[in-house]
């Protein structure tokens, strides 16, 4: 059993969810002027529903999860804002690639609030109903088991994220590794599906760690050290 469940998203099951997503919000009879794309994880799946739906004006906020400084959980802040201008008295559609906790689509649905939009709503391809704390106006897919979905627009930074775990956590008994080592060590930890990876992408998570001063090469360049070990 993998440590973390993972699946990989492709691009036609994004297109899909898309396409789906948007006949749910034509089918309310509900059309926004703007669409407000959540950065980072909304870009695409906003971009398409703006195709299918035929909008024209795409903005974007983006939020990002921060441990306040009295606790250590988590809280969402507005990073980048929005025109506020731009969304003045208007029907706001949010998007998001998945409500997860539900954090960030209810802040950026509160933000265009205050910034005076007309009426807001909320979409996402995903949403995980069991452990989120907000439900969007529309969604494609309802995940009632939780995973960590990994999108095509995001392979790299996902396995440079698993990878950055593996050593991170298995460092203190182990402090080198050969690249196959790795790579059964990922799939003990999250599964065939992980295999479904090209191996380049392995290849540049590596390059990514390496850059992050995490590990380097051993003078050979056969096994990967880990550093201030
Ligand atoms: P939301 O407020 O939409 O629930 P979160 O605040 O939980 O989102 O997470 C922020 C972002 O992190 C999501 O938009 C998504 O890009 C990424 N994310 C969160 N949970 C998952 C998951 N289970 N699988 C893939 N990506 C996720």
């Amino acid at each position: 059993m993998a440590k973390v469940a993972v699946k990989l998203v492709s691009w036609d099951e994004i297109a899909d969810w898309a396409r789906d997503l948007s006949s749910k919000i034509l089918e309310s009879g509900w059309r926004p002027d703007v669409v407000m794309a959540i950065a980072r994880g909304g870009y695409v799946p906003a971009r398409l529903v703006c195709d299918n739906l035929g909008v024209m004006d795409l903005v974007s906020v983006q939020v990002v999860h921060w441990p306040s400084t009295a606790q250590a959980i988590e809280r969402a802040f507005i990073k980048h804002e929005a025109r506020v201008d731009s969304l003045a008295g208007k029907r706001v559609l949010v998007i998001d690639d998945i409500v997860d906790t539900g954090d960030s689509i209810s802040l950026a649905k509160e933000y265009a609030e205050k910034a005076g939009a007309g009426e807001v709503r909320s979409a996402a391809l995903q949403w995980i109903s069991t452990v989120a704390k907000f439900k969007p106006d529309y969604y494609s897919i309802n995940v009632t088991d939780w995973k960590w979905f990994v999108y095509p627009w995001n392979v790299t930074e996902d396995v440079t994220n698993f990878m950055k775990r593996i050593i991170m956590e298995e460092g203190a008994s182990k402090n080198r590794w050969g690249f196959t080592e790795l790579v059964s060590k990922m799939r003990e930890w999250y599964g065939d599906e992980i295999m479904k990876v090209p191996l380049s992408y392995i290849s540049k998570a590596l390059i990514n760690l390496e850059q992050m001063g995490l590990i380097e090469r051993s003078s050979n360049g056969a096994e990967y050290v880990v550093k201030g070990k």
